[in-house]
C-alpha cells in the first residue's frame, strides 16, 4: 500500500536532476517546512537546556530554507548577505549541533571540507559530485533502493541509511564552466 503524499515534505523528493536542467522546480522547500524544523530545534535545545540564540536561529534558518548541500563557508556567506554576523567557529559548532540533534546530515564529498543539508522531510537520495566545478546534484533510483535492501537482507544486516556518491563531471559543459569560475572566485573553502 502506498502512503498518501505528505503535502509538506513531498517537495523534497523533487530536487533538480542535473540531466534535466529545464525542469522547473521550486528552489526552496515549502515555507512551512523550515518553520516546523525551527520548532523542532527549539524543543530539542530546550530539552538539553541549551540557549536558542539568535546566531543559532539564523544559521539553522539558512540550512532549513536551502535545498542545497551547503559548506560552512556557504552558510557564512549567506549570513553576511542577510546582514547577520557569526564567527566561523560558531558556524561550525552550530552545524555540528544540528547534525547531533538529527536535524541535518553531514557529507564528505572528498573536497577537503564538509557539506550539510537539512534532514527532516528530506527523502532518501544519493549524490553526484562534479569534480570540476563542485556542483552537487541528487538522484533517486528505485532499482538502487531495491538492490541495497536485497544486499542488506542477504547479509542479515539491518540498514539504517546508505550513501551512494558518483564522482564525475557535469554533462552541461557551459553551466559547469560558469560554476567552475564561481567556485574559484569563492576561494579555498576551509
Ligand atoms: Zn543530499
Ligand atoms: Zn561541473
Amino acid at each position: 500500500m502506498r502512503l498518501p503524499a505528505d503535502p509538506i515534505h513531498a517537495q523534497a523528493a523533487s530536487e533538480p536532476y542535473m540531466s534535466s536542467p529545464s525542469t522547473t522546480v521550486p528552489t526552496k522547500p515549502p515555507l512551512g517546512c523550515a518553520a516546523v524544523m525551527m520548532q523542532v530545534l527549539r524543543g530539542e535545545l530546550r530539552e538539553r537546556e541549551l540557549p536558542f540564540t539568535h546566531q543559532r536561529e539564523a544559521i539553522a534558518q539558512i540550512l532549513f530554507e536551502s535545498t542545497r548541500h551547503l559548506s560552512a563557508d556557504d552558510v557564512a556567506a549567506a549570513l553576511r548577505q542577510r546582514g547577520e554576523h557569526a564567527g566561523k567557529a560558531t558556524v561550525y559548532r552550530t552545524l555540528a549541533l544540528l547534525v547531533e540533534l538529527g536535524l541535518a546530515t553531514e557529507h564528505d564529498f572528498d573536497e577537503g571540507f564538509k557539506r550539510y543539508e537539512t534532514q527532516v522531510g528530506a527523502a532518501q537520495h544519493d549524490h553526484m559530485i562534479c569534480t570540476e566545478c563542485g556542483q552537487v546534484s541528487t538522484f533517486t533510483h528505485p532499482e538502487l533502493d531495491r538492490i541495497v535492501a536485497e544486499a542488506a537482507a542477504e547479509s542479515g544486516f539491518e540498514a539504517i541509511t546508505r550513501q551512494v556518491k558518483i564522482f564525475g563531471t557535469c554533462s552541461e559543459t557551459a553551466s559547469c564552466r560558469a560554476a567552475q569560475q564561481a567556485y574559484r572566485d569563492a576561494g579555498p573553502t576551509t
